[in-house]
């Protein structure tokens, strides 16, 4: 079970395969902030990055479910009260359905307060015969369609983390407030992709394990989960709590070799395996859960019925359907209930606001009115009434 690979070090990422990392023209620049943001306070506590770890090896053992949702890719814009208050209110008010329907701890965490960063499956856009680099993520360029905008620009990432610390700050109010009235636990999480930002938040407990401190909660993507590079490299040495996002291609070899470079020691709480597969393809899990239970590993289940599943209109919008997500759900329940896993939990791209990104839902959210309601800067987000809505099917399905 344990993998022969070299020391792990902060910089050991450096060395191996990189993919969806932006190039930065003035190296001199980008070591300056980096040193900077080095030099400022951890976002999380190591103390609160290990209760995440010890609420997740619960839930991987059965008890209790993980609620994790926001937006695709954060903004500097909407770096605001309201909608970091909607985000906060709308998680809790879906928690609190799971809750009071399974009498188990539900585990929030917000996909919020450091999502700035973002893998493209295409390196340039192209609009109206012009052509510029993709947009990343905040952290990294501006989503304008602008010449100037796209250029990477390494000061970006001091501002996301003074907006991540403003928005914890403020999260962590809401949630003191709200726990007045028992609400339980509040983390946070976004894609561990920037890695010299993650790498300049990391911290060392008193007997040297290493802890990333710019989230509770980290993954690696679809695009990034390569077993040499430098995304399994950087978050196989670090002790939070981790997700791998995996798509309908992955083969149960390439999935326990993963297994066994993430959570060498099979601890619970660990590892979290967070299916994408899209609802034509979730008749797939079924195998690969039998094989990673036959196998013994500790594993947390997570479905996230958003990324399978992205569609586009004939206007060339990026969408999803309700009804395909709602299926692609049902289908991991399913899944689960046969083979006598545990469902623990779920992965959504949601907000606060009343927007019409994904197609379907209660109110029908149809092609037309996403020219009116489409805010995101990245994908496509479910509304409150959807969020809602799938979190009925989700407690209904679990037969709660
Ligand atoms: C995402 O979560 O926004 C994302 C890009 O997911 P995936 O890696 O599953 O495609
Ligand atoms: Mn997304």
């Amino acid at each position: 079970m344990f993998s022969n690979r070299t020391p792990w070090s902060p910089s050991s990422w450096q060395s191996m395969s990189q993919r969806q990392l932006p190039h930065y023209q003035d190296d001199a620049a980008l070591q300056q902030v980096l040193a900077r943001i080095q030099s400022y306070p951890r976002l999380v506590a190591i103390s609160e990055i290990r209760r995440l770890t010890s609420r997740m090896a619960r839930v991987a053992h059965g008890r209790g479910f993980i609620l994790q949702g926001g937006d695709c890719a954060e903004s500097f814009s909407d770096f605001c009260p309201k909608i970091i208050r909607q985000h906060y209110h709308l998680l809790q008010q879906m928690a609190a359905m799971i809750g009071a329907a399974s009498h188990q701890p539900v585990v929030r965490i917000g996909r919020i307060a450091g999502q700035y960063a973002k893998p493209r499956s295409s390196a340039m856009e192209c609009v109206a015969g012009q052509e510029l680099p993709s947009y990343r993520g905040d952290m990294i360029n501006g989503a304008e369609f602008q010449e100037q905008a796209r250029q990477t620009d390494p000061l970006r990432m001091e501002t996301a983390y003074f907006k991540a610390a403003g928005s914890l700050n403020y999260l962590r109010s809401l949630n003191s407030e709200a726990n007045a009235s028992r609400a339980g636990s509040y983390f946070t999480s976004h894609e561990a992709l920037l890695l010299p930002y993650e790498q300049s938040m990391l911290e060392q407990d008193a007997m040297g394990n290493w802890y990333c401190g710019s989230g509770h909660f980290l993954w690696i993507g679809e695009r990034t989960r390569a077993l040499d590079g430098a995304h399994v490299e950087f978050l196989r040495g670090v002790c939070n709590p981790i997700g791998v996002k995996l798509g309908p291609t992955v083969s149960r070899e390439e999935l326990i070799r993963l297994i066994d470079v993430l959570n060498p020691f099979n601890e619970a709480g660990r590892l979290t395996l967070i299916v994408r597969n899209g609802a034509a393809h979730i008749d797939r899990l079924p195998k690969l859960l039998e094989a990673i239970q036959l196998e013994g590993r500790e594993v947390l289940w997570m479905c996230d019925p958003m990324h399978g599943n992205g569609i586009q209109t004939a206007d060339g919008i990026k969408t999803r359907d309700f009804a395909s997500i709602q299926a692609e759900l049902n289908g991991f329940l399913d899944a689960h209930r046969k083979i006598g896993t545990h469902p623990g939990g779920v992965h959504l791209e949601l907000t606060g606001l009343n927007v019409s990104e994904c197609l379907g839902g209660p109110s029908k959210v149809s092609e037309a009115d996403l020219a009116t309601g489409y805010l995101s800067a990245c994908d496509p987000r479910l509304n409150p009434e959807q969020a809602m809505a799938l979190t009925a099917t989700l407690v209904n399905q679990l037969g709660l």
